[in-house]
């Protein structure tokens, strides 16, 4: 492809929406172009790189017996219906009403459509397993579309769906989908962990997740050294990692007054006990349900994730503000007494049940209580794991570290949620009929594009691996002197005769400019033709990575450019 013709040139001005490194180097460099938030056009070059992106993907799952198919985009109203999910997923459903006032929902995965779509064409256990894939645009009405193509409201994503006649067999399919994934982000140039994740709206059974470590993910993960335990921070399970001494009998309660600030370090250094020693309590405003007090050691946090798995319903903490309206004292919020005043049960998380004669608040400015016991003082309904896991934590015996992560991938085993709401069944070798058993696999496709970006750049622009380059090789030709034109051409052709895809900067641009865009673009390897080259008989090579420029002779350019590629 010669430059010159290319649509999408660089620009040098960050465009005033770009939202994060991802939207600012693609759209720098006319990979990509912003239409509205968490909406993208694909440039040539973009689209190049999703395109290969694509075919890894296409080739992965084809090789675990993946069929392609297509299935539509607008969704009937009638099918969610089935499912329920109309109703849990409404905040990122976009809806739309067809002719005769026909509902439709333009589809954020495919499950509904999926499910009854095979099930008219798998009738015996001699139809399984199967397992059918796609590669196309998702819609979802994201609350923040702010990372660039990380986070689009129309986004291109892989879903695939695997039909099983048993549990094991799912579990053996699931355990090679992992490992096709795992060779997924490889071959795209990405060390990819897998993550325990929760189900989401999909299944209330355990996910994995593929996380790639990049400041720019939204996630957290929890990892130890030797990878062996992976988690996301939304469920992690683990056991702080501090001193905590606790030989104490109980004491008496008292009540005392006290002058401090409101945070858990004053209210320690005030009582001359360690953090852990306060009791924390935190009033949630909990949907359908009124107030739930959530109480827990003074130096850990609480898990909000959890705290909704546990109750199975949407939580909010209640603010300064909501708690004077209820009559609490921000600060001094205790159990010890609260439901007296208000209409609140408690849960504790399991660090309470260790530790006796708490410090906590008495819901009253200027007083506390010390030496308050659980049981003893206030009641708890139950004691649940609700603890947020941090750096520092450790699980098995081996200390986790946190990092930020994009979700690159997730897979989930589905059970018969959705073979039981489309009545699909299949007849055993026994004659039985039986439901199915379902498991879902999906990559973002144009996420990945911003994830190697994210992974994969230096001051100067984008470094793309070799498979999802847009092209290998970047041609420059310096000045506008014939000789060297005429040679950069022949070198072009060359290159394109033997099949190496190439860019080549034949613009009337100056050699600053050329190298700072071949930069900023990130072919991996560029090949600099001047007329001092062409006095050594020989191309400048560097390689976007790193390395130093060396001098080639031409006679030997061709088949180390091939060699290269195929390395
Ligand atoms: P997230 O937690 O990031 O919102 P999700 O868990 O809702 O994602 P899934 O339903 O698991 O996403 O979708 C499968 C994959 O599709 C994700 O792992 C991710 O790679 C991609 N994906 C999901 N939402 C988006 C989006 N809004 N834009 C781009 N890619 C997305
Ligand atoms: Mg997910």
């Amino acid at each position: 492809m010669k430059y010159s013709k290319l649509l999408g040139k660089t620009r040098y001005d960050v465009p005033c929406d770009a939202d994060s490194k991802n939207a600012a180097l693609l759209t720098q460099a006319g990979f990509v172009e912003r239409l509205a938030a968490g909406i993208y056009n694909y440039l040539p070059l973009g689209m190049r790189v999703l395109k290969k992106i694509s075919q890894i993907i296409r080739e992965e799952m084809d090789a675990v017996g993946g069929q392609e198919i297509l299935m539509p985009t607008l969704h009937p109203m009638e099918i969610w219906e089935k499912t329920g999910r109309h109703l849990t997923m409404t905040d990122i459903l976009f809806k739309t009403a067809g002719a005769g006032g026909k509902d439709f929902i333009l589809g954020p995965s495919h499950e509904e459509t999926v499910t009854p779509l095979v099930k008219n064409h798998v009738l015996s256990y001699k139809d399984l397993p199967m397992s059918v894939y796609q590669l196309q645009a998702k819609f979802r009405n994201e609350p923040r579309a702010k990372s660039g193509v990380l986070r689009g409201r129309e986004f291109g994503m892989k879903d695939m769906y695997s039909f099983h006649t048993s549990e094991e067999d799912l579990n053996e399919y699931y355990d090679r989908v992992m490992e096709a994934y795992l060779k997924v982000y490889e071959r795209c140039g990405l060390k990819a962990y897998v993550i325990e994740a929760s189900g989401g709206a999909f299944t209330d059974q355990i996910s994995h997740e593929f996380s790639v470590l990049t400041e720019a993910g939204e996630d957290t993960i929890l990892i130890s050294d030797d990878s062996s335990v992976a988690q996301n921070m939304e469920i992690a399970i683990g056991e702080p990692n501090g001193e905590m001494i606790e030989d104490e009998k109980e004491k008496d309660l008292e009540l005392v007054d006290i002058e401090r600030d409101a945070s858990i370090k004053a209210n320690a250094v005030a009582h001359g006990v360690p953090e852990w020693k306060i009791l924390k309590t935190v009033v949630y405003e909990v949907e359908d349900v009124g107030l739930v007090g959530v109480v827990i050691r003074g130096d850990l946090n609480v898990n909000e994730h959890k705290l909704e798995n546990y109750l199975q319903k949407r939580v909010r903490s209640a603010d300064s503000e909501k708690l004077k309206e209820i009559g609490l004292a921000p600060g001094y919020i205790s159990p010890v007494g609260m439901s007296d005043k208000i209409d609140i049960s408690f849960i504790a998380d399991k660090s309470v049940e260790a530790v006796t004669n708490f410090v906590t608040g008495a819901n009253e400015y200027g007083k506390d209580y010390i030496n308050v016991n659980v049981g003893r003082d206030f009641v708890v309904k139950e004691f649940v794991d609700l603890v947020e896991v941090e750096g520092g934590f450790k699980k098995d015996g081996k200390e986790l570290k946190a990092y930020k992560a994009i979700e690159a991938g997730n897979i989930f085993k589905l059970g018969t949620k959705y073979s039981d709401a489309f009545g699909f069944k299949f007849t055993d070798s026994d004659g039985k009929q039986k439901p199915v058993i379902m498991g879902c696999y999906g990559i973002g496709t144009t996420r990945l594009v911003g994830t190697i970006v994210e992974a994969s750049n230096d001051e100067n622009g984008m470094i793309w691996p070799k498979s999802v380059a847009p092209y290998a090789v970047h041609i420059v030709s310096v000045g506008s002197d014939e000789a060297v034109m005429e040679a950069a051409s022949k070198l072009y052709e060359d290159l394109q005769k033997a099949g190496v895809e190439v860019l080549f900067d034949d613009r009337d641009e100056s050699p600053g400019v050329k190298f700072k865009d071949a930069d900023l673009l990130g072919m991996p390897l560029r090949l600099v033709v001047s007329k001092k080259t062409l006095e050594q008989d020989s191309v400048e090579w560097k390689l976007r990575a790193g390395g130093d420029v060396e001098m080639m002779k031409n006679a030997d350019v061709l088949a180390r450019v091939k060699e290269f590629i195929d390395a």
